[in-house]
């Protein structure tokens, strides 16, 4: 059963329609950021079904950094940026992925080391190319990734046929 904090959580997720472009439901976070005892709720949800199991976060730009960040904190790993292509000076990996128009790359830098337990951490599940990507880009490292945490996913979105089993606080 959900908490009144994660219940508050969820209320301060606000949709605003046709942003970025016409058609799309945004999901801004940005209320629930804001409220301390919402975003310290999601951060422990978020970390509860893999405690004990991870080495590292695997934070997805951009808003995955907002919450991977605390994720690392409060479960005392480290944090591994993923980054949109370019963004890095090092990239160790590079996985390409399809867009509904045109396509996409994320990289990561060596941190992430063969036999390291990753959990994934982004704000929103989609179409799920993105985590599936990020976790091909974890396997060319060598690492594992033992699971993949989001704030919310679009049900309507064949998210989790692309993705794979994802831990999502909150549906749409
Ligand atoms: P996808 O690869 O399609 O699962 O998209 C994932 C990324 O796009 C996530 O990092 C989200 O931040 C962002 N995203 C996709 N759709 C939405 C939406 N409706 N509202 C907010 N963010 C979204």
């Amino acid at each position: 059963p959900a908490t009144e904090p994660l219940i508050r959580a969820e209320s301060l997720i606000r949709t605003i329609p046709d942003y970025p472009e016409p058609g799309i439901l945004f999901r801004d976070i940005t209320p629930m950021l804001a409220d301390a005892a919402a975003l310290r709720a999601v951060i422990d949800a978020l970390i509860e079904p893999f405690a004990g199991q991870f080495d590292v976060v695997g934070g997805i730009e951009a808003r995955g950094f907002l919450l991977a960040g605390a994720v690392a904190t409060v479960a005392d790993v480290g944090l591994i940026p993923i980054r949109k292509a370019g963004k890095l000076p090092l990239p160790a990996a590079s996985v390409a992925y399809d867009l509904e128009y045109g396509s996409a790359a994320i990289e990561v830098h060596d941190d992430i080391t063969p036999g390291m337990r990753v959990l994934l951490v982004d704000d929103v599940l989609a179409t799920g190319g993105t985590i599936a990507a990020a976790k091909k880009l974890v396997a060319q490292l060598g690492g594992e990734v033992v699971g993949t945490a989001v704030l919310m996913e679009l049900t309507a979105l064949p998210g989790r046929n692309v993705a794979g089993e994802v831990h999502a606080l909150f549906e749409a």
